[in-house]
């Protein structure tokens, strides 16, 4: 990894903006470049102790929740504003927006700035896929997607390109995004299903993904619903106060996570005893805890968002921008020549205007 920069190139932030990241992105294809972000993940998880790590730091309101997601590894710092606001949508605006920072340890300036609301749809389909790959039982075909929000497609490809997926089964409450997604994945290769309930949408599948969006304790799937062997990926509920998953999964699921110290605050075991034992991924990706280990086992991976996992996307359209010319130089660190005269700098400006 190289960010750092050389002294005479940070006079400015390359400044990536929505248009800028849909260029990059379509310019390398959504399924790769997803495919690209699970590798820069597996690669940082399995430094995952020279990371610091915290819980991330979470703003709650009774419409939604506003979180900063920090995280270093001794070279490079990076966070990710983020919200969650499940009402949203219907209000016309995203239930999910982002932008992220990375900056330079060793002098604390930051070398990129960057939109982190297509970014984030992309590390969680990554991060999806890095799990499954150690979970998913061996050959799965066909995923249940039960909510066709902003997310959907993205986790669609991310099974299709990683884990050689064909079927996908469709099903949301809202009938009008499981069409969007049916048509925006109509080119994808994927045989699509729309299903008019959950039980349609499970039947036959290897995988099960939930990714809805509702502030309460919802119940999407519930334990006679998931037969053995099954993996299920459960991204939506991701606040306290918000889960997706009966009780009764949980207890005969073998729980995989990404940190506990915020999983339990955030995820599907807020639900559970706080010594229920769970594994986290980062040990089953570095060999140290098993994954999947029997035909039958119900594997549960209760995702809800790690800042490594943003570190590891930023680092990784960090690095395409050495290749992608699409940022913009951002005026945003004042360089007076001399360090320290910080107000001559702000007298020549005002004498020059
Ligand atoms: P979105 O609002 O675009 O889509 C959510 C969809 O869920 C909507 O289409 C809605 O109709 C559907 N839905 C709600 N209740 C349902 C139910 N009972 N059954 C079936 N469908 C239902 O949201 P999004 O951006 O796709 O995000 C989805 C969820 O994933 C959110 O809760 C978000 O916070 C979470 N999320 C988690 C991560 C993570 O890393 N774990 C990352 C991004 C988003």
């Amino acid at each position: 990894m190289n960010i750092t920069p050389a002294p005479s190139d940070l006079a400015f932030v390359p400044f990536v903006s929505v248009d800028d990241m849909m260029k990059i992105i379509n310019k390398i294809g959504p399924a790769k470049a997803i495919a690209d972000i699970a590798d820069y993940i597996e690669s940082d998880f399995r430094r995952w102790e020279s990371f610091d790590k915290t819980p991330r730091v979470a703003a709650h309101s009774p419409e939604g929740v506003i979180e900063l997601m920090p995280t270093s590894d001794g070279e490079t710092y990076g966070f990710k504003y983020v919200n969650g606001h499940p009402a949203n949508m219907a209000r016309g605006f995203q239930t999910v927006t982002a932008f992220g920072v990375l900056s330079n340890v060793s002098n604390g300036y930051p070398v990129l700035l960057t939109e982190m609301t297509v970014l984030t749809a992309l590390r969680t389909a990554a991060t999806s896929v890095v799990a499954a790959r150690h979970l998913a039982p061996k050959g799965a075909k066909t995923m249940a997607m039960i909510g066709n929000g902003a997310q959907c497609e993205f986790q669609a490809l991310a099974f299709q390109k990683v884990l050689g997926i064909e079927n996908v089964r469709l099903y949301d409450i809202d009938s009008t995004a499981t069409d969007k997604a049916a048509k925006n994945l109509s080119s994808s290769g994927l045989n699509i299903t729309k299903c008019a309930d959950p039980h349609q949408a499970i039947a036959g599948a290897e995988i099960i993904t939930t990714c809805t969006a509702d502030k309460q304790y919802a119940t999407i799937l519930t334990d006679n619903m998931v037969g053995a062997g099954v993996h299920i990926n459960a991204i939506g509920g991701d606040c306290p106060g918000k889960t997706e998953l009966h009780r009764d999964i949980l207890s005969r699921s073998d729980i995989f996570v990404e940190y506990p110290p915020q999983t339990r605050i955030e995820g599907e075991i807020q639900q559970l005893a706080e010594d229920h034992p769970v594994t986290e991924l980062w040990q089953v990706i570095t060999g140290t805890a098993d994954g999947r280990t029997s035909k039958n086992q119900v594997t549960l991976f209760d995702s809800v968002g790690f800042a490594i996992e943003d570190f590891s996307a930023l680092r990784y359209i960090h690095d395409r921008l050495e290749d992608i010319d699409h940022y913009q130089e951002l005026d945003m660190i004042a360089d007076p020549d001399d360090p320290r005269d910080l107000f001559g700098m702000l007298a020549r400006a005002s004498k020059a205007a």
